[in-house]
């Protein structure tokens, strides 16, 4: 099939507050080439191309277009990465000025570049005290098999050579290489592995809501949780167990966050029995919670942590490892670690995600996220939902949110049909224009960390449209 270039022409006149899309098919065009050529990520290809994909064209703030001209109000900042918001110039100049200098150049056989000596030096001034070396590769995903990489040379290097096993827990989610399949929890990424990374195995996860029995308290409930760590790593042998891994607060699992007695157990356990204790900060970091990083929100110290997401704004692909001194003193000490990645610490991605952390810090973002859009958008959810008569619950922190869709919130009950509902509302909001996740029976609200009052006002009573549509629906009010 080929297709004549298109004349290109304007959607609308150049507007000074708007971003301008030059566009060049129509909608239906763009539906049929992407039916007929894209397989995209984690969707029933078959339904999703006689319905037809959104084609988003442009966005700017907390707002993107699609190519019909609607405007929607991102309420997941992309694939909860676009920290510092759509459209910042500063980011698209930092890029341009690095392709021109040095689009590209390794940091293999004894070299480095301005670039990524630059973002080191600033990461190590952003994150917690011990935390002083960085490890690059491109994604998430790639983030947590250098982990695994990291974690066993760690151990070589103790001489601790039987400490193999790795304990995550189910409903995480660490990505979707074999490795971060594996590592993740998601029984439907599983059932497709036939192929998946040995020595990894998964405890239940810390859910109040959907998994607590009796009559036991969330902090107690959290307890228990943190508690089968223990009994694993009794059962298996502490002298066989490498580390535990587990993101601050579930995102993809449904934003699912432990009430305050879950961390500090499962690190003191870590500590008792020498497991590493691996935080998964792809989301959590560089703000979402309100600091910069979200293990520092439930008050606890990884040994390594995992970034990528609102490193770079999502602007550009980049992850990182980072690793507590005592972890990185060890590797050095020790003679050659074999990982790396072609684009390990390429200078394009690590100059945009230098001038991302400089907003981040300089205009402050996390700071006001901390003290005063956070609060103001867990209030305002709050008040909203407080006796919604299918909201049981919401979860979270600075700008995430999770809210539990449930038949009888008061008794905990559950949809029977959880999935059905969270989809339905989700088409709700798509239809007001508001784009928010479900998971399962869970709605997920994680916006740009520049939105404003107004905005936030303006994604919660969207929100709340399409939630009572939902109640409406299931006859419920
Ligand atoms: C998104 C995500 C990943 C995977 O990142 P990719 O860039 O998609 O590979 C890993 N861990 C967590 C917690 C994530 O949310």
């Amino acid at each position: 099939m080929s297709y004549r270039t298109e004349e290109v022409t304007d959607v609308q006149p150049a507007q000074a507050s708007q971003p301008t899309h030059r566009a060049r098919r129509s909608t239906a065009e763009y539906r049929t080439l992407d039916a007929a050529h894209h397989i995209h990520p984690f969707s029933d290809m078959g339904a999703l191309n006689r319905s037809g994909s959104r084609v988003i064209v442009k966005a700017q703030g907390v707002y993107v277009w699609d190519s019909d001209g609607n405007r929607i109000i991102d309420g997941m900042a992309g694939l909860w990465c676009v920290n510092v918001g759509y459209g910042r110039k500063e980011l698209a100049d930092a890029a341009y000025r690095q392709m021109q200098e040095l689009p590209y150049y390794n940091t293999f056989f004894k070299t480095t570049h301005p670039p990524v000596i630059e973002l080191s030096a600033l990461l190590a001034e952003l994150a917690p005290e011990p935390f002083n070396h960085f490890f690059y590769c491109n994604s998430g995903s790639e983030g947590n098999d250098t982990v695994l990489r990291i974690v066993h040379q760690y151990w070589a290097t103790q001489r601790k050579h039987s400490k193999k096993f790795v304990i995550s827990r189910k409903n995480g989610y660490h990505g979707s290489t074999i490795a971060g399949g594996t590592l993740g929890g998601m029984s439907y990424m599983h059932e497709q592995m036939p192929s998946k990374v040995e020595n990894i195995v998964h405890i239940d996860q810390p859910y109040f809501f959907g998994e607590a029995q009796g009559n036991l308290t969330p902090e107690e409930f959290a307890l228990a949780r943190a508690r089968q760590l223990e009994t694993r790593i009794l059962e298996m042998g502490a002298e066989n167990v490498a580390a535990f891994i587990g993101e601050p607060f579930q995102g993809a699992g449904g934003v699912i966050f432990p009430a305050s007695t879950y961390w500090p157990e499962i690190q003191r356990i870590c500590r008792k029995y020498d497991v590493l204790l691996v935080a998964d900060e792809v989301i959590g970091g560089f703000g979402r919670t309100g600091e910069w990083f979200a293990h520092q929100h439930f008050g606890f110290e990884p040994d390594l942590i995992t970034l990528a997401k609102g490193l770079t704004s999502g602007y550009v692909p980049m992850g990182a490892v980072g690793l507590h001194d005592r972890v990185a003193q060890a590797l050095i000490d020790h003679g050659e670690f074999n990982h790396g990645l072609t684009y390990s610490g390429h200078p394009v991605a690590a100059a945009v995600a230098l001038a991302n952390l400089k907003l981040l810090r300089d205009e402050k973002i996390v700071e006001c996220v901390k003290t005063d859009t956070g609060p103001y958008f867990q209030k305002t959810l709050r008040d909203t939902f407080a006796n919604h008569p299918i909201v049981g619950e919401i979860a979270g922190a600075g700008l995430v949110a999770g809210l539990q869709l449930a038949q009888e919130p008061a008794t905990r009950k559950r949809f029977a049909n959880g999935g059905e509902v969270g989809t339905l509302c989700r088409d709700f909001c798509f239809n007001g224009n508001l784009i928010m996740r479900a998971t399962g029976d869970r709605m997920l609200l994680s916006p740009p960390l520049v939105i404003s009052k107004p905005e936030i006002d303006e994604i919660v009573s969207k929100a709340k449209t399409a939630i009572d549509a939902t109640a409406r629906q299931l006859g419920i009010s």
